[in-house]
């Protein structure tokens, strides 16, 4: 459905064991695009966005196609992804707690310093423009952060990589509203500088009002697709992800 799709995913079938949590899923992200994947616990939101980085854990066996500007990255190690420009930020955040702030944001563009590319920590004045808190905050200990600063620091280590697009898993986890309103806002923000980013959500509201087209995911399985605003008022899911906040 998009001319020129930074992303492509198609028939993705993703087992755990014996146990199949993807029944062939797919999905499309236009370049500068925010693409979100609402659905509940245990949809196989988490296992897709890892499918794509690939991130899987050693159990997870995958089927499919993951094609990045058009190419087939099905066997490509993640290194070699985020050399691509695609750059996972898990839900677990994975700081380095006794590390500083700015050496953690460092270690998001160790890869570049490996290449020996010029210019490796160039995206740091862009990060610290869009999160001031975090220049405050340079010589702190990762581990002293509030838990939306920790998120904003995940989301500054994944953008030192310069990536063109951004996998983004549950950043409103355990977030206060007004902090993951300003997360959000972030993500907004970070689109306008031309990244494409999938953003995987249980926070359904927020997630389909920052995006501009999204996919429900049920049981492994895309159930339902359109405009993020088409859906945003699609009674179906106003009624099973929007009804109650
Ligand atoms: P949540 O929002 O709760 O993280 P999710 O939509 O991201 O949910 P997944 O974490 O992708 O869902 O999980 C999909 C299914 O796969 C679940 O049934 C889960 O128990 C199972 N699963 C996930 N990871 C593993 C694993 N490493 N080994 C075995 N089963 C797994």
């Amino acid at each position: 459905n998009i001319a020129d799709p930074i992303l492509e995913v198609s028939e993705l079938h993703v087992a755990y064991g014996k146990v199949e949590a993807l029944h062939g899923a797919g999905l499309q992200v236009g370049a500068g695009q925010i693409v979100t994947v609402i659905g509940p616990n245990g949809a196989g939101k988490s296992t897709m966005l890892n499918a794509i980085a690939g991130a899987l854990p050693n159990n997870g066996s995958l089927r499919g196609t993951v094609r990045l500007r058009g190419q087939d990255i099905g066997s490509v190690a993640i290194e070699a992804r985020v050399a691509r420009g695609m750059c996972l930020v898990p839900e677990t955040r994975e700081l380095f707690a006794s590390m500083s702030v700015e050496d953690n944001l460092l270690l998001g563009s160790y890869r570049r310093y490996q290449a020996r590319e010029r210019g490796y920590a160039d995206q740091m004045p862009l990060v610290y423009d869009l999160f001031p808190r975090l220049r405050e905050r340079r010589r702190q200990p990762a581990g002293t952060l509030s838990g939306g600063e920790r998120q904003m620091l995940a989301l500054g280590r994944a953008l030192m990589a310069k990536p063109q697009l951004l996998l983004l898993d549950e950043p409103s986890l355990g977030l206060a509203p007004l902090i993951v309103r300003e997360i959000f806002h972030i993500i907004v923000r970070l689109k306008q500088t031309g990244v494409a980013i999938l953003l995987v959500e249980q926070n359904a509201r927020a997630a389909l009002q920052a995006a501009d087209y999204a996919y429900v995911l049920e049981t492994g399985d895309v159930v339902l697709e359109g405009p993020a605003a088409q859906l945003a008022n699609d009674p179906k899911v106003i009624d099973t992800y929007l009804g109650l906040v």
